[in-house]
């Protein structure tokens, strides 16, 4: 057995009365693309918070690459490779995609130095190339407030990677995005998972991208795990079906 990347391990939080997530397990190995669904209010988004550290969790362990993180915050949480994007875009519209991807640069180098010299130019080029990677490039001196809703999203995901992070947690990646651009974006997160090697656990509502994307689907409902298997038990499961159904 290997250890799994990311072993969320019986996981509850509330907020005031509202159980958001109760007894939630959920496992992740490293190289893999893994789905969360469920519907609207189910708990997505909090079970996200809590693994990065965004809050703290009132029961249960989250544990990284061996190592248990329930009650680390979301900076040490970041440096041992573990990022995650929102739901909403958290760009920067009246500056540049250049100057975006520059200032999510990862702080580690130590001397002032190095910030002027080498982090620069490496980081100029690394941003250069993930732009590139996301089909930016040539936006690169536009500011990112004049992107598509859907070029925007691509900018957040390249202003992730700059950050090398080992795994992402992304929020709806999809969301408002128009259809024609969201067969390129499913593109792309295949790439940074085969190419990069970035492990990844996706929150999406679009069934249909998420069963061409994960190789393993967890759904909650109610702030609880209803189910959990390979995109085709998913899709034949009838209590993700009711859940699906009751929800609309
Ligand atoms: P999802 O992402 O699946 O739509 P959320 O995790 O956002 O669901 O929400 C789950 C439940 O927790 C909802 O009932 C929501 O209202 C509640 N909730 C989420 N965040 C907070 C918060 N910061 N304060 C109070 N309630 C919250
Ligand atoms: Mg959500």
């Amino acid at each position: 057995m290997t250890q799994p990347l990311l072993d969320v391990c019986n996981v509850s939080k509330a907020f005031g009365g509202v159980i958001a997530n109760r007894n939630i397990s959920l496992k992740v190995n490293r190289g893999q693309i893994v789905g969360l669904i469920g519907p609207n209010g189910s708990g997505k988004t909090t079970l996200f918070n809590s693994i990065v550290g965004y809050h703290p969790i009132d029961d249960g362990e989250i544990w990284f690459k061996g190592e248990e993180i329930s009650r680390y915050r979301v900076g040490r949480i970041a440096r041992l490779g573990l990022l995650r994007t929102f739901q909403q875009t958290r760009i920067y519209g009246r500056m540049t995609c250049m100057e975006n991807m520059l200032i999510s640069l990862p702080e580690r180098e130590s001397s002032f130095l190095d910030l002027l010299k080498s982090r620069h130019s490496a980081g100029i080029q690394r941003a250069k190339d993930l732009l590139e990677f996301v089909g930016l490039y040539s936006k690169r001196y536009h500011y990112a407030g004049d992107l598509s809703f859907g070029q925007q999203k691509l900018l957040e995901f390249a202003m992730a990677l700059i950050n090398e992070p080992e795994m992402l947690l992304l929020d709806e990646p999809t969301a408002g995005i128009n259809p024609t651009l969201i067969n390129g974006l499913i593109d792309r997160l295949k790439r940074a998972n085969e190419e990069l090697g970035i492990t990844l656990l996706v929150i999406e509502h679009n069934m249909r991208v998420i069963m061409n994307l994960a190789e393993h689907i967890y759904c909650l409902a109610h702030g609880e795990m209803l189910a959990e298997g390979s995109p085709e038990e998913i899709r034949n499961d009838q209590r993700v079906i009711d859940a699906y159904l009751g929800a609309h």
